[in-house]
């Protein structure tokens, strides 16, 4: 992973661009901005292409299949396939519990024709991130990967978890081939059946029974090209995923937990019940901790599944993080500097960015953006952290006026019932 930053791409992969007409030097003879301006519209452009007002699965059960073949030797990524994909699944999983905070995530590894589980459905980032990091040192990549095997072992679990759940398994394959004890097709059948979401990440090419697994159970097929397409890939499937046709909708029991602590008197210590029976980090008597509304267990972290009485503890923010999936901020409409200040000036006139308060030049700032709900100006660079890190228009918040026809604001009608699993 040394040039994990430097996100080329290899000419021939990507077909013929022009890109050096794109690049126009400035009035100083500078070239830095039209880099710039090819960078933004890349991530506007993604922007874009989200839409709000559909059904997402929001409560995610995703096993990721990785293969530990002999396949996952090669070195086409730096420094093999298997190193590179180890650090990008931590990293993944990383983002995957920020940005879907009351999910579960297991790891399989796929090798010598077996599948194995290397951590179990769980819902914290710490204990998936030491299995797999604990992968690069020991583990003998030989023989082929068997993708039924690993299919049917996740789907053991996952047939477990109850139907609201979005479920999900991805693959990251590295061989050309699977050997397998019994017809594929059967457990392709039998994961559309459970309503199963499969998607596959190929590191070699595109392999046909993947792509049928992908088209038949609704999940995607990507095939890599380098390592930064490989990281662009990976973390596309942190976004919550449309809700499948066979998911229920229905309301589930949360537990709201909070610290106990009485006043003036020294808390007790207490044993918590995730660390319990955990061989590695060994329980200790505690004082702090949450306590589980419905049978009173001690848990050291949230969100966590009660062991005691399947309670689902959570807290208020981590419900608030899912949030802006649900209703992110409209895609604002891109304008010239020119027009809103000389051709069509505006009372009073768009001399600032509304956000961060920059004098917009013209020079430097060719375009502005608009809100459709505030009508209030930004700048390209609260244009992206707005819709990329803050997750709601600064305008829509800050003015009276308009935080009051935001709460009205009545949704563009979706084409199904809008509901939070
Ligand atoms: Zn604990
Ligand atoms: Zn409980
Ligand atoms: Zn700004
Ligand atoms: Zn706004």
């Amino acid at each position: 992973m040394a040039d994990e930053e430097d996100p080329k791409e290899y000419r021939w992969e990507t077909g013929y661009e022009k890109t050096w007409e794109a690049i126009k030097e400035d009035d100083d003879g500078l070239i830095e901005g039209s880099v710039t301006d090819i960078i933004q519209k890349a991530k506007r452009k993604r922007q874009a292409m989200k839409r709000g007002f559909s059904k997402l699965g929001m409560m995610r059960h995703l096993y990721v299949l990785l293969d530990c073949s002999e396949a996952m030797t090669v070195p086409d990524l730096k420094p093999t396939r298997f190193i590179c994909s180890l650090k990008l699944l931590e990293l993944f999983i990383e983002e995957f519990f920020d940005q879907n905070p009351i999910s579960q995530l297991g790891v399989i590894a796929m090798k010598a024709k077996r599948a194995e589980k290397i951590s179990e459905l769980a819902g914290s980032s710490r204990k998936h991130i030491k299995a797999v990091h604990a992968l690069s040192n020991g583990v003998p990549l030989v023989g082929e990967p068997s993708l039924q095997n690993g299919l049917e072992l996740a789907l053991k679990t996952l047939r477990m978890i109850p139907q609201h759940a979005s479920r999900e398994i991805l693959v990251i394959m590295g061989s050309l081939t699977s050997c397998d004890p019994n017809d594929v097709n059967l457990t392709v059948e039998n994961l559309k059946t459970e309503g199963v979401r499969c998607s596959v990440l190929s590191l070699s090419a595109e392999i046909r029974i993947c792509k049928y697994l992908c088209t038949e159970t609704g999940g995607l097929f990507g095939a890599v090209l380098d390592d930064a397409h490989y990281k662009d890939q990976l973390l596309q499937h942190i976004d919550p995923p449309q809700a499948g046709n066979q998911q229920e909708f229905s309301l589930i029991k949360m537990g709201f937990p909070h610290g106990r602590t009485e006043s003036g008197k020294e808390p007790p210590l207490t044993m918590c019940m995730c660390h319990i029976d955990s061989a590695d980090e060994p329980a200790k008597l505690t004082s702090g901790g949450y306590h589980c509304p419905q049978c009173y267990s001690k848990y050291c972290e949230l969100p966590v599944e009660c062991s005691a009485c399947g309670l689902t503890l959570a807290s208020a923010p981590h419900l608030a993080r899912s949030y802006h999936h649900l209703f992110p901020v409209p895609h604002f409409n891109e304008l010239a500097l020119e027009q809103v200040q000389v051709q069509e000036p505006r009372d009073p006139p768009v001399t600032n960015c509304y956000a961060c308060q920059k004098t917009f030049a013209s020079g430097t700032d060719k375009m502005v953006y608009e809100c459709d709900a505030c009508k209030q100006v930004f700048c390209i660079d609260c244009d992206i952290f707005i819709h990329e890190t803050l997750h709601s228009c600064v305008g829509c918040t800050t003015i009276p006026a308009s935080a009051q026809s935001l709460q009205a604001r009545k949704p563009v009608p979706p084409p199904h019932s809008l509901s939070v699993i």
